[in-house]
């Protein structure tokens, strides 16, 4: 495992859902960070199967268009009743014909495919949220962490924080969805905390676990 010893990165993403969560998550490090997005690096295409080669994918691209290591989420809603999907095509599922992303026809898409396999109990519509982050380094070098959350697909949507199918993700255990979370609640974590709730916040424990040089 190779360490992290500078706190000057890119956080490879164009997602500002993500960004903010990353920028929460890294706050506490003393990082100095710009996101690919303000950087204006080209998006790359994503054009793996899995999330660790998307994730792959969107850090090297920022390490080796800054000079840094860079930082990327690959994430997505695993639902089991539909075989996986939306997975590794989650944000596909939200794209609209003028090229944007409607996320609330996305869950309606979601609700309408469950609803089409007989999915109308919590039993059936059990699901995860994987985030796959990958540190990459300009001489090509990676480390991934993965990070899952197991829970149930709720309807109607409930809650506006967040971003994303927050608002239709009840994480286990819990009686409000992702969408009703507070930031805090959702992926707070520091150095001493036990557990984190969100995948990604689950998987930046590990980075700062075994790859970060206090
Ligand atoms: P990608 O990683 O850029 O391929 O996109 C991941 C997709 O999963 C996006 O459409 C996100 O909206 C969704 N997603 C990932 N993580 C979360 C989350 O924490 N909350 C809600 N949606 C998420």
């Amino acid at each position: 495992m190779r360490k992290l010893d500078t706190r000057t990165i890119v956080v490879a993403s164009h997602n500002a859902g993500k960004i903010r969560e990353i920028a929460d998550l890294i706050g506490p490090f003393g990082f100095s960070a710009k996101s690919a997005a303000e950087l204006q690096f080209e998006e790359p295409d994503e054009t793996g199967t899995t999330f660790e080669e998307n994730a792959a994918i969107k850090a090297l691209a920022s390490a080796k268009a800054s000079g840094l290591p860079a930082l990327s989420d690959d994430s997505g809603l695993v639902i089991d009743a539909l075989g996986g999907d939306p997975g590794v095509y989650t944000a596909n599922w939200a794209e609209t014909a003028d090229g944007t992303r409607d996320f609330a026809m996305a869950m309606q898409k979601v609700e309408t495919a469950l609803e089409k396999v007989g999915a109308s109990t919590p039993d059936k519509r059990t699901a995860r949220f994987v985030s796959v982050l990958c540190l990459a380094w300009p001489d090509g070098h990676t480390e991934m962490f993965r990070g899952e959350v197991e829970g149930t697909v709720a309807w109607p949507p409930r809650g506006s924080q967040g971003f994303g199918y927050d608002p239709v993700f009840k994480p286990e255990g819990y009686d409000t969805t992702f969408g009703e979370m507070s930031a805090e609640e959702k992926h707070g974590w520091k150095p001493g905390d036990a557990q984190a709730l969100s995948h990604r916040a689950r998987a930046f424990k590990i980075f700062v676990e075994t790859c970060l040089n206090a």
